[in-house]
């Protein structure tokens, strides 16, 4: 029988009261949403491949120096990760223009940016996680002058590593979101990076193909959202290799949907 205290329960997440004072155990649900969860869905085994996803990106971060809520994964669906207190901000960070920024702005999707975009969305299911500015962020308190320069410092390195860790697995790092939280210590705190990186908040696009390798293909219909995880995971190499394995092919979705 479970029981463990549920803390809270998100789209794609739970989080339950950890072994030891100021721990939590993250769980990953194979669940979906998309559209501020007008769509719902499930992506079978996508809990298990971004447990896996997550723990690696999180522990290559800790490796160049950036602090994470990540301790250790702890089974399929479940790591221990470090209690904090979210900030209420989704930080987006953009190479290339993709989703609402394509649609907000009228920039063609896959066209470069000139330079890396940080953008704010204050976290607010109700509101729909609107995009706001950092004045904003000063104005309602939100985050402090030093936590805002933590946060966007520590997102440039991200986004730096990230890019390259990606392009040698041949995949594109278009965009993705980070949420970060406040660790205290006493009256003190410091920002650490919290929450989860995988395909589920990035966006993933094959270098060769274009093909997209992330939640896309569930928002928009494209199906193989499996394979695609999959293979993401395959190429960072966090999935035991089985020996040869089929050619990596999404063909039969685009056939699917009556594209060549
Ligand atoms: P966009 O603003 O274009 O919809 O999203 C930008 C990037 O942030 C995408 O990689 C998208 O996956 C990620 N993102 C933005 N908001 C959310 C969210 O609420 N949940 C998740 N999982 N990812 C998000």
């Amino acid at each position: 029988m479970n029981r463990r205290r549920q803390i809270y329960e998100g789209k794609a997440k739970i989080l339950y009261e950890g072994p030891e004072p100021g721990t939590l155990i993250q769980y990953f649900k194979d669940d979906a949403t998309a559209f501020n969860a007008q769509k719902k869905g499930t992506i079978n085994g996508k809990g298990v491949i971004n447990n896996r996803i997550s723990e690696f990106v999180f522990t290559r971060l800790s490796h160049i120096g950036i602090p994470t809520h990540f301790i250790r994964r702890l089974n399929m669906r479940e790591q221990l990760v470090r209690q904090v207190d979210i900030i209420p901000l989704e930080v987006v960070v953009r190479n290339v223009a993709a989703g609402s920024i394509s649609k907000r702005l009228g920039i063609e999707e896959g066209e470069p940016l000139p330079h890396t975009l940080l953008e704010y969305y204050y976290k607010d299911d109700a509101l729909g996680d609107p995009l706001i500015a950092e004045e904003h962020i000063a104005c309602f308190g939100w985050a402090s002058n030093e936590e805002m320069q933590d946060m966007s410092s520590m997102a440039i390195r991200i986004n730096d590593f990230l890019c390259g860790m990606f392009a040698a697995v041949g995949i594109r790092l278009v965009d993705f979101k980070l949420e970060f939280g406040r660790l205290w210590d006493g009256d003190y705190s410091r920002v650490i990076l919290a929450d989860e990186i995988s395909p589920d908040g990035c966006r993933l696009w094959d270098m060769a193909t274009g093909e997209k390798l992330d939640k896309d293909r569930f928002r928009r219909d494209l199906g193989g959202e499996e394979d695609a995880y999959t293979e993401v995971a395959r190429r960072l190499g966090v999935l035991q290799d089985d020996g040869p394995s089929e050619v990596f092919d999404l063909s039969h979705h685009r056939k699917l949907r009556g594209k060549k």
